[in-house]
This record gives C-alpha cells, structure tokens and sequence, in this order.
C-alpha cells in the first residue's frame, strides 16, 4: 500500500506544480493588483517543497505520513498565508485519510470536508471573502454530490473542478474582506481572486489528469 500512495502523492504534486508553474506570472499579477505579487512565486515554492518531501520520505510511509511531511514543507518554504493554509489543508487530507490498504470515494470526500474545514478554522474566512475558501467550497460540495450520485472519481473531479472555476471567477465581483489585499479591496474589483485562481488551477490540472 505504501509504495502505491507514494506513486499517487508523487504524481499528484508533479500534476500540481506544473499547472501552477504554467501560471505562475497570472498569479503573480493578479497578487500585484491589491496584494504583494508573491502568491505565482509562493505558490511554486509550496509545491516545490512538497514535492521534495514526497521524494525524499520513507519508503514505508503512508498516505498520512507523506501528506503530513508535505504539507509542513509547503507551510515551512512557500511563506505566506497560502503556504500556511494549503500546508496545513495538505497535512489534514493525510489525517483524514489515514493509511488504509484501501479508500474510497467517499473517503475521499471526506478528506476534502476536513482539508476544506482546516482552511476555514486556520484562516477565519468564509464564502463572500474573496479568498481560496470561494473556491474551495463549491470545489467540496460538487465533489460529494457527484460522489453521491455514483459517478466515478475522475468525473467527479471534473465536476469539482468546474466547480472551483466557477466559484473562482465569482470572486471578481467580491471585495476582499481578509488578507493582505484588505487595505486595497476597491482595487481588486474586477479581477479574481489569486488564492481562488490558484486553486482552481490545481484541481484541473488534477481532475484532467486523473480522467487520462
Ligand atoms: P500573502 O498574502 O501572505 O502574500 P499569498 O499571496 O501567497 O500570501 O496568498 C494570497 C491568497 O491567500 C489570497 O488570494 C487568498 O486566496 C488567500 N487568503 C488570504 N487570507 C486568507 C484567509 N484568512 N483565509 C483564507 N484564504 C486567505
Ligand atoms: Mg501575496
Ligand atoms: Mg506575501
């Protein structure tokens, strides 16, 4: 079991880091537009310290052990309050998870509602803030009604992640009510979110791979 979730976290970080790695100067960008234009550059320390850690862990670790290594390399290197909140969203997946021989849909669901309910508790957000939790969100709940509904995973990743993209692009209309782009709101109407962009971005990326 533990080689086959060391190949899954491998593959899930690469997919990850080179979807943001692709978009790293939009998410720059549109961190410049009210923030401080680290969130692309962040993002990709993040995973890139994630990665690392996945490579560098134990042969016989286990699905928690190998997120909960990633995700407090992710907080340790990226900085930031993304990095601090996909780093401890990243090790709750692992908790939630656990190591079983086996998981599900539904487990998988479930460890998305804990990762997604750590973001919430670390951050202090909710949905309207402008922040990742605007598309996170969405991203959970479509994920556990098309789970629900007896698709398969790779499909209900897609939904999910037209979902985040949906919920993403709705934050253009928003004023951020968190965060370091506060004291700038006013200038970022009109343009997304970065955490919410970044996010969205991750789950394509995965959901596309995951559907082959
Ligand atoms: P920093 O603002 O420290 O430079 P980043 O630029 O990497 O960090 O990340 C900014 C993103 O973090 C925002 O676009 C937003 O999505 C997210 N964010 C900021 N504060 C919060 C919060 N309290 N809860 C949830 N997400 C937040
Ligand atoms: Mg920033
Ligand atoms: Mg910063």
């Amino acid at each position: 079991a533990s080689r086959r979730a060391a190949a899954i976290a491998r593959r899930l970080t690469r997919v990850a880091r080179d979807a943001v790695a692709a978009q790293v100067d939009l998410l720059g960008e549109l961190d410049s537009i009210a923030g401080d234009g680290d969130h692309g550059i962040g993002m990709l320390r993040g995973l890139n310290a994630a990665a690392d850690a996945v490579e560098t862990a134990d042969v016989g670790a286990g699905v928690r052990e190998l997120l909960g290594g990633a995700g407090d390399a992710w907080s340790e290197r990226a900085g930031g309050t993304s990095g601090a909140l996909w780093g401890a969203a990243v090790a709750e997946l692992g908790r939630s998870l656990g190591n079983p021989d086996h998981f599900t849909a539904e487990d998988v669901v479930a460890a998305v509602a804990a990762a997604s309910a750590r973001v919430a508790e670390v951050g202090g957000a909710g949905p309207g803030d402008k922040t990742m939790i605007d598309a996170i969100a969405p991203f959970r709940d479509a994920l556990a009604a098309h789970v629900q509904a007896g698709e398969d995973l790779a499909a209900c990743m897609v939904a999910a992640a037209t979902a985040a993209r949906v919920g993403a692009d709705a934050t253009a209309a928003m004023k951020p009510r968190l965060g370091r782009a506060r004291p700038l709101a006013e200038r970022s109407v009109g343009h997304p979110d970065p955490g919410a962009t970044s996010f969205w971005i991750i789950a394509d990326a995965i959901a596309r791979d995951a559907v082959g």
